[in-house]
């Protein structure tokens, strides 16, 4: 089946979803994106994802392409659409089309958006999860606000494809005094000896991820000691789990970091039920 894309007003196939040359994300890297799971063809964390994307927006002084309640629209239309029962949405804003130049267009101009919706294999990410995945480390090289969700990956694409040159699934970026800050594409986690859950703490150096901040939900609704606080990599390698968060990764345990295997080198029991558990906690929207 083809897909079907929403761009700036029209829902489009893929030849006629075309964005212009003089379109400051593409210029510039000027702008934002979300990823929003579906589940089940449901939703999940719509709410934390928009009030995320609303945050990213107002940072960069760009303005909402339309009114939230249309956008709640479009996005159901472009689910149905493209008949997607698993899978992601994928979000971009940029602040618009105009002739190169580095200050904002003044007068300003119309936001671009960008909305699509794409299936996935979920019994492929299951055989994944059952395997669990290697994780390299690199130095963290991207600027200093990541905790705004702009399409400037650079870093993030490099350090992805390092990751899969050295046969890995994901990167973990650790920062100048030696400490993991998160993952290319996701949020790093460890648990101790003692069964504390560790992640790194919500300033500019992470991206508060959703999945993150449902979890620590569903952490404490078990009871389970968590600690938001910086880790380093020895603490990393002689923990007893490890594991990564994200809308597409969900919790994906992780079995080997720098080749040195973490607990038993298989999935532990903490990230399991925490993946297992996941979306019966998360709220899901139709
Ligand atoms: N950190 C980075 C750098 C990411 O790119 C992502 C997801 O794309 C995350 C963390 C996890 O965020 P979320 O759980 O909202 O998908």
């Amino acid at each position: 089946m083809s897909r079907i894309f929403y761009l700036n007003g029209r829902y489009l196939s893929r030849s006629e979803a075309n964005i212009s040359v003089e379109d400051r994300g593409f210029l510039f890297g000027d702008g934002v994106y979300e990823v929003i799971e579906i589940h089940r063809g449901a939703l999940i964390d719509e709410v934390r994802h928009c009030e995320r994307l609303d945050r990213s927006l107002a940072e960069l002084r760009i303005d909402w392409p339309m009114g939230q309640a249309p956008f709640a629209r479009v996005l159901r239309e472009v689910i149905v659409r493209n008949k997607v029962e698993n899978g992601f949405l994928y979000i971009e804003v940029t602040r618009g089309v105009a002739p190169r130049e580095h200050v904002f267009p003044n007068p300003g101009v119309r936001p671009s958006l960008l909305i699509s919706a794409k299936s996935v294999d979920r019994q492929k990410s299951e055989i994944t999860a059952q395997k669990g995945i290697r994780v390299i480390s690199l130095p963290d090289l991207r600027w200093k606000r990541v905790d705004i969700k702009t399409i400037n990956l650079l870093p993030n694409v490099l350090a992805k494809q390092a990751a899969k040159e050295e046969g890995a699934s994901e990167a973990w970026l650790v920062d100048e005094d030696g400490l993991v800050t998160e993952g290319a594409a996701s949020n790093a986690w460890i648990v101790d000896q003692e069964g504390t859950i560790h992640t790194h703490p919500v300033d500019h150096s992470i991206l508060r991820g959703i999945t993150r901040t449902t979890l620590i939900d569903i952490i404490a609704s078990r009871g389970w000691r968590l600690k938001e606080r910086r880790f380093s990599l020895s603490e990393a390698y002689a923990a007893r789990e490890a594991f990564i968060t994200g809308a597409l990764s969900l919790v994906m345990p992780v079995v080997n970091i720098d080749g040195n295997d973490i607990g038993a080198g298989v999935p532990g029991p903490v990230s399991t039920e925490l993946r297992r558990i996941f979306h019966d906690m998360a709220i899901r929207t139709h």
